[in-house]
């Protein structure tokens, strides 16, 4: 089951460490992002879309 685990963990590109969750100023609004500054992921509710940020160094 490890295959569908995989799915719902979402980890960082760079670092493969597991995305934390922050919260923000809108209730609606969910970023989640590692925890070492390497990749942001940011839901934008009124679109239903996902925006990712890769932060080169
Ligand atoms: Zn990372």
């Amino acid at each position: 089951m490890s295959f569908f685990k995989n799915l719902f963990v979402e980890k960082c590109p760079t670092c493969q460490v597991p995305l934390i969750s922050q919260s923000t100023a809108f209730p609606s609004q969910i970023v989640k992002s590692c925890p070492n500054g390497h990749y942001e992921k940011e839901k934008h509710p009124a679109f239903d879309i996902w925006v990712e940020t890769e932060k080169k160094e």
